[in-house]
């Protein structure tokens, strides 16, 4: 079954409940959300009859709570230990964060796996294997879901073996999965018009049993530019036919595929205004490419005001 959904809001008010409203009014049957902010990590409690409710939401509408994903912030970084107090904070917030998940019945955690900033790449990745050592517990029922990167500064996880050292060395290996960005992977130099491809490879060396999650983004750059910059599904170097592949590939049948696209401008041009995601799950589940996309929402929204 196709599980398509997007990025939604979730605040500390009214917790999951807006969280599913919002998925509902695009059309989904998956989302993924930030428990907060995704740059700070202010968190509010969950709420027990929020969670309740947001679960008979759940369930008159036909989504499964395995299907919905949480983005932990991306301040978070497991990678870099020069000062050691932020490491120590971002392992605590990291196992509060689990705790916060599996409070409202979600099993999957997408992580970035950090930067290394002044230390080097294998620094960076002997960091998260340790950090994430101690993070996991042996009977705790997320599983972390490492993101493929596209390697701006010093990300790391822009190639998937620096993935495959990090699940090998970690040792509740079997708490963790992959999220895969089809943006991230080709400004990290990824085919995305060959996927058929990178998962041959990514079978062979990771496992594709192992992938939670695949955020669904066009890129505005060309391959291997290195920059994570998302753009609208069909309007960037990705492209249309090639993203449908993704999303419809037999292998990845049942995983959540995500969007994470920009926000389209208001017809006085202010940015960030209008979501994109139902018409563009529209677009993915006509298989047909919309054209008038921005006109389209525009009009829908500004009807709407
Ligand atoms: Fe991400
Ligand atoms: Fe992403
Ligand atoms: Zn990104």
């Amino acid at each position: 079954m196709l599980l398509i959904g997007s990025h939604v809001s979730f605040t500390s008010k009214e917790q999951l409940v807006i969280s599913v409203k919002e998925a509902i009014s695009y059309g989904a049957n998956s989302f993924m959300f930030y428990t907060g902010a995704p740059q700070n990590t202010k968190r509010c409690k969950i709420d027990y009859d929020l969670t309740l409710k947001a679960r008979n939401l759940l369930y008159d509408n036909n989504i499964e709570l395995k299907n919905i994903v949480v983005h932990a912030p991306y301040i978070i970084n497991l990678a870099n230990n020069e000062k050691e107090d932020n490491y120590r904070f971002a392992i605590k917030f990291l196992k509060e964060e689990i705790n916060r998940v599996s409070m409202l019945g979600i099993e999957k955690l997408v992580l970035h796996p950090g930067s290394y900033v002044n230390l080097d790449l294998e620094t960076g990745i002997n960091n998260v294997i340790n950090a994430l050592n101690e993070v996991i517990a042996p009977n705790q029922s997320v599983k972390i879901c490492l993101e493929t990167m596209a390697g701006k500064g010093s990300e790391i996880c822009f190639d998937i073996n620096h993935i495959k050292r990090i699940i090998d060395k970690v040792k509740y290996s079997d708490k963790l999965m992959v999220c895969l960005d089809t943006c991230h992977l080709n400004d990290a130099g990824y085919d995305m018009s060959k996927f058929d491809e990178f998962l041959d490879e990514f079978d062979k060396l990771i496992g594709i049993d192992k992938i939670g999650c695949v955020h669904v983004n066009d890129s505005k750059n060309i391959i291997g530019s290195h920059k994570d910059r998302h753009e609208n599904i069909g309007y960037g170097t990705i492209g249309f036919d090639a993203l449908l592949n993704v999303i419809y590939n037999k292998r990845l049948d049942n995983i959540p595929m995500i969007l994470e696209t920009p926000y389209v401008s208001d017809e006085d041009g202010n940015k960030r205004v209008y979501p994109p995601y139902k018409f563009e799950i529209d677009m993915i589940k006509d298989k047909k490419f919309n054209k008038n996309l921005y006109d389209d929402i525009t009009k829908y929204y500004e009807r709407l005001k």
